[in-house]
């Protein structure tokens, strides 16, 4: 009897071992089994992160040595040219619209055909960036130039579309008006707008995803800038030329010196370098309006610093020089008058700091 009581009460305590012993299995396995977050980098290379979240994103640095139709480098705010009007065409995917409604987002504008393998083989990363960057103020507008009078079939072009699962806007460009207004050459190319509809970057042909994604963050990081109205601010081309008597009887000495002569004012001295007011600087030759107290920074050097022009088009750059060293003139587009230099030391977002004599400048207040 004992041996059997004894028998029972083992057979009891080993039962009772293994349930404790199984659930703590059960227990430690489902605490192991949630795997670690992973993030991809632009190199490709998954690796773990211990809070979900990316490594914070380094914003390019612009190349201000880049002109506005350099390629595959991001063109600083201030050299870059406003992009053209999309001509009218069909959209597909979308309500018609422009670029001048998509003002304050940033937007990659893809020439493509559908009958172009190397189109065709950029689209998944075009629909990829449209899925994650769409929500984050990024629109992508497909602009399809037809090669072939085949490729022109509306019907076509919408089964191409669906075909390759585009979401983002596609809008047809027939005759080809808006490849000759952006200057294009080749499919497929990719042209990067900033949130101000400024042509920031271009690559042609399939590749360069990364710099791509760069571009974008870069643009989607960038504040939007105020300035006047672009399309009413901006030269409009015209030139005005007088004798080297009839701007000596126009300007002051000190005017003359500057704006005609290259000559520089001493630091401090001017009257717009602590200038707060809210308004327009405009070419004291000329009128011209230059530079928005929008763009105004302190620069502690003594003359008043902007960091980016009112249009681009409204200042020339010349290279200067003199004084045995190389730096960047800027000029009056209007009436080639001397206003100081720009160099690369600036502020965010441009990172340019056009230095101006005070004397070339003329300020009018906004009502
Ligand atoms: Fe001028």
């Amino acid at each position: 009897m004992n041996y059997k009581i004894t028998f029972v009460l083992i057979a009891l305590l080993i039962t009772s071992a293994l349930i404790v012993l199984g659930c703590t299995r059960s227990i430690a396995s489902r605490q192991t089994s949630e795997p670690p977050l992973a993030v991809t980098n632009d190199s490709g290379v998954s690796k773990s992160v211990s809070n979900g979240e990316a490594d914070s994103f380094v914003p390019l640095v612009a190349d201000d040595k880049a002109d506005a139709n350099a390629r595959d480098v991001l063109i600083a705010a201030g050299k870059a040219k406003t992009a053209p009007a999309l001509s009218n065409g069909q959209w597909i995917n979308s309500e018609t619209t422009t670029l001048e409604n998509l003002r304050g987002r940033v937007v990659l504008v893809d020439f493509w055909t559908f009958g172009c393998y190397n189109c065709r083989n950029t689209l998944p990363t075009l629909k990829r960036f449209d899925a994650a960057y769409r929500d984050k103020g990024l629109t992508i507008v497909g602009v399809h130039t037809p090669e072939s009078d085949y490729e022109k079939k509306l019907d076509k072009i919408q089964d191409a579309v669906k075909r390759n699962a585009i979401k983002y806007p596609v809008v047809t460009d027939t005759d080809g008006d808006t490849w000759r207004a952006f200057g294009i050459e080749a499919w497929p190319t990719v042209v990067i707008l900033d949130k101000q509809g400024r042509i920031r970057y271009t690559h042609i042909g399939e590749g360069a995803y990364d710099m791509q994604e760069k571009v974008i963050k870069t643009l989607l990081n960038e504040s939007e800038i105020k300035t006047a109205d672009l399309k009413t601010e901006e030269y409009k081309g015209e030139k005005i030329v007088k004798t080297e008597a009839e701007w000596r009887k126009q300007l002051t000495k000190e005017e003359f010196y500057v704006l005609r002569e290259k000559g520089t004012e001493r630091a401090f001295t001017g009257k717009l370098t602590d200038n707060h007011e809210h308004g327009d600087y405009v070419c004291a030759a000329c009128g011209l309006k230059l530079f928005s107290s929008d763009a105004k920074f302190e620069s502690g050097t003594g003359w008043p610093s902007f960091y980016q022009p009112i249009a681009a088009l409204n200042v020339t750059e010349e290279t200067d020089n003199s004084f045995g060293s190389s730096r960047t003139e800027v000029l009056c587009s209007r009436c080639q008058s001397h206003l100081g230099h720009v160099f690369d030391d600036g502020p965010k977002p441009t990172g340019l700091r056009y230095c101006m004599n005070s004397v070339a400048l003329k300020f009018e207040k906004r009502k």
